[in-house]
C-alpha cells in the first residue's frame, strides 16, 4: 500500500481510503471475513459478516495469510463498478496491509 490510495485529513493523523479504480473516497463497506489459526494449521475459524448477519465456519479459503491469521474489507464504490478489497495478514512478526 502507498500514498496514492489514501487521502489525508485536516487533523494530519487518519486518511481515507480512495477507489482504486477513479479515486473517489465514497467507499461502502460490504462484507468483512476474518480468519484466525495457528501457524501452518490447516484449518481454524472463519467468520463472515454480511447483511446483516455472521456465518462462522472452519475454512481457510482466501485467508490473505499463508501460514497465520489477517482479515479482509470487501467495499463497493459509489462512483464505479471497482470492488476494491483491504487485507490485513500476520507474517512472522509482522502485519503486512494490502489494498487491492
Ligand atoms: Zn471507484
Amino acid at each position: 500500500m502507498n500514498g496514492t490510495y489514501l487521502r489525508a485529513t485536516a487533523n494530519g493523523y487518519d486518511a481515507i481510503l480512495k477507489c482504486l479504480a477513479c479515486g473517489n473516497t465514497y467507499l461502502h463497506q460490504e462484507r468483512i471475513e476474518a480468519f484466525e489459526r495457528n501457524a501452518d494449521a490447516s484449518i481454524g475459524l472463519h467468520i463472515t459478516i454480511e447483511g446483516g448477519r455472521a456465518i462462522v465456519d472452519n475454512g481457510l479459503a482466501g485467508n490473505p495469510s499463508s501460514r497465520r491469521s489477517g482479515f479482509k474489507v470487501y467495499f463497493s464504490c459509489e462512483s464505479c463498478a471497482a470492488g476494491p478489497v483491504l487485507s490485513f495478514s500476520q507474517h512472522k512478526g509482522n502485519t503486512e496491509i494490502t489494498f487491492d
